[in-house]
């Protein structure tokens, strides 16, 4: 069956059974009433018509003339309160075996009715439902002559044609009544769906996410409030959407930049989610295909995660490539909801505490020592008392305060890190000469090379005197370490050349030997505190292994650099560069 989808044809429809439920309810009153109304009267005229007297006369009517039935006719035909009217009512006479005797129609063949059995039997008969075809009224008339039946019978034609006529009007009156209901349900549907079928657009939009639109309250009905609702919700939803993509928005950014890798699995174990981090920490192509027991099968089980109880979480970890990372894994919404993993990359962590144990050993080793020198030299001379030859006594006590100044030279220069470690260091910035900074080092290293047989070159531009803003006696300090190593480093005999000049915008500053040259495997870990390619070597020239990582820490404070180009056993390139002051 085809279902009725338009609210109008609901209403007409409604209209239309109501007023056709009415019409019967009503057609079927009258029609009833009008009929009861007609027996009613018919029986209230005869009980009027046939009183005693009446009666009376009629037996004496039908005693005395010689043609009774005949009499009783004529006499009875004469009551016009009987409305004997030949056509639709008329009057019987009859003996008491029911024989027609005489009637005012000439259609003599009746049916015995119960009214009439009932006066054969003696008895009045008066008694028709609605529903009988036919009125009748049986009287038995007792005389000397003989009973005679009075029999009066109604064929119902008035009242048929009554109730017909009725019917009629009825029917006419339903006909206009669904007429006007159809026109009246229109326009009412008209009245209602209008401001319906905006609402019913308006949604449509809401629901395609369009919110800007707002409808026109016309009215102050339900259908008004209604709108004004809408409105309302409508407004709401908006504002209350754009906050949930507004965090919606925060929350993926901070997935998208989150430095922690996040893989989220579904209540299945796949992959539901994950974060470029995660990818890079993986080392890994992810996609929504891989699974958790692909990822982290060797380090987790995934039920035992489902099952851990809020704020229960699994930490453990994973070794990708030389990546150490430490994950993190907790259930979420549980019971459905799924895994989520943190990834958390630990290896700077874990090679930071590597090297802060190294430093504290190499602290250590390198203090101990010259302090067991020290101890021993002390002990020696203090054992021997005077058998110790003076010159061995000065040897030893001079050993004694060459190592006393080696720790000095560790402990400041640890101090020193320290304070850059920590942000403490204090430079105090003017404006000075790069140049005159440098001839001032290479004069004061000169007395050192020349004990080693070096020849010492400084090659400069005599009127450019590279101006540098920064703190004199630290860039001093970097340029003699650097001077010192070459001096240090090159076999006695050697050759050293000091360059100093613009470069573009920025100065530098170039010491070049032929010295023993630097492995290339050490170059990338010259600046790290306490390295040394050759430890005897440093050590025998007072080397505290700590110069460069020093340089480098005040060269960057003043936005400049340093580079080592080396060939082991060639010699060594080392490259200072400055901004220049303005
Ligand atoms: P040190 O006090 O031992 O000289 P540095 O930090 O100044 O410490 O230097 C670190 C290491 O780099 C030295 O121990 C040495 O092995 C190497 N080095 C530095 N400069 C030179 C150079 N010019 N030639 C060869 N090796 C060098």
């Amino acid at each position: 069956m085809r279902r009725v989808n338009s609210l109008r044809t609901k209403l007409v429809i409604i209209m239309v059974l109501l007023i056709l439920a009415l019409m019967t309810v009503v057609g079927a009153f009258l029609m009833n009433g009008v009929s009861r109304f007609y027996i009613d009267r018919f029986y209230d005229s005869m009980e009027q018509t046939f009183s005693q007297d009446f009666l009376r006369s009629l037996r004496e009517v039908a005693e005395e003339s010689d043609t009774p039935a005949a009499q009783l006719k004529e006499m009875l035909m004469a009551q016009s309160d009987l409305g004997i009217d030949i056509v639709s009512r008329n009057v019987y006479i009859l003996d008491e075996n029911g024989t027609v005797l005489d009637a005012s129609t000439d259609d003599r063949d009746i049916t015995v009715t119960e009214n009439l059995l009932a006066a054969m039997n003696g008895r009045v008969g008066e008694g028709s439902s609605a529903s009988s075809d036919c009125m009748d009224l049986a009287i038995p008339l007792e005389t000397s002559k003989g009973t005679f039946l009075i029999y009066i019978l109604d064929n119902r034609a008035t009242v048929n044609d009554l109730t017909s006529a009725v019917l009629t009007i009825v029917l006419r009156s339903l006909v206009l009544g669904v007429a006007i209901c159809v026109v009246l349900s229109f326009l009412l549907s008209r009245i209602l769906i209008t401001p319906i079928r905006a609402l019913t657009a308006g949604t449509q939009q809401v629901a395609a996410g369009d919110f800007s639109q707002k409808l026109e309250v016309a009215s102050h009905d339900e259908i008004g409030t209604l709108t004004r609702n809408f409105n309302d919700m409508s407004r709401v939803l908006q504002s209350t959407l754009s906050e949930v993509e507004n965090e919606r928005t925060k929350l993926s950014t901070l997935f998208l930049t989150m430095t922690d890798g996040v893989t989220a699995f579904d209540a299945a174990g796949r992959m539901i989610h994950y974060n470029p981090a995660a990818t890079q920490m993986l080392s890994r192509n992810l996609d929504l295909n891989v699974t958790f027991g692909e990822l982290y099968g060797g380090e987790a089980e995934f039920d035992k995660i489902m099952a851990l109880q809020r704020p229960e979480f699994f930490e453990c970890e994973k070794h990708v490539e030389n990546r150490e990372l430490e994950l993190f894994m907790a259930p979420f919404a549980p019971p459905q909801g799924g895994v989520l993993v943190v990834i958390h990359d630990v290896t700077e962590q874990r090679k930071n505490e590597q090297t802060r144990r190294e430093f504290v050993a190499n602290v250590s080793h390198e203090l101990r020592t010259p302090l067991t020198n020290v101890k021993s030299y002390a002990e020696t001379i203090i054992t021997s008392g005077d058998e110790l030859p003076p010159e061995m006594r000065s040897k030893f006590l001079g050993v004694i305060v060459n190592e006393a100044d080696r720790m000095t030279r560790i402990v400041q220069d640890l101090l020193t890190l320290s304070k850059f470690d920590y942000g403490k260091m204090e430079m105090s910035f003017t404006r000075f000469s790069l140049a005159e900074a440098v001839r001032h080092v290479c004069e004061a290293e000169r007395i050192d090379a020349e004990n080693h047989s070096h020849k010492l070159t400084l090659a400069m531009d005599e009127h450019d005197t590279l101006d540098v803003l920064g703190d004199q006696e630290r860039i001093e300090q970097v340029v003699m370490n650097v001077v010192s190593n070459a001096i240090k480093y090159t076999p006695d005999g050697g050759e050293i050349r000091v360059s100093a000049g613009r470069d573009g915008n920025g100065l530098f500053v170039h010491v070049k030997d032929n010295g023993i040259g630097i492995p290339e495997k050490d170059l990338p870990h010259l600046y790290e505190r306490f390295y040394r390619v050759d430890k005897a070597r440093s050590r025998q020239s007072g080397g505290t292994g700590l110069g460069l990582s020093i340089a480098q820490e005040i060269l960057s404070m003043h936005n400049g650099s340093i580079r080592i180009d080396s060939v082991f056993g060639e010699g060594t390139d080392v490259h200072l560069t400055l901004p220049a002051a303005e």
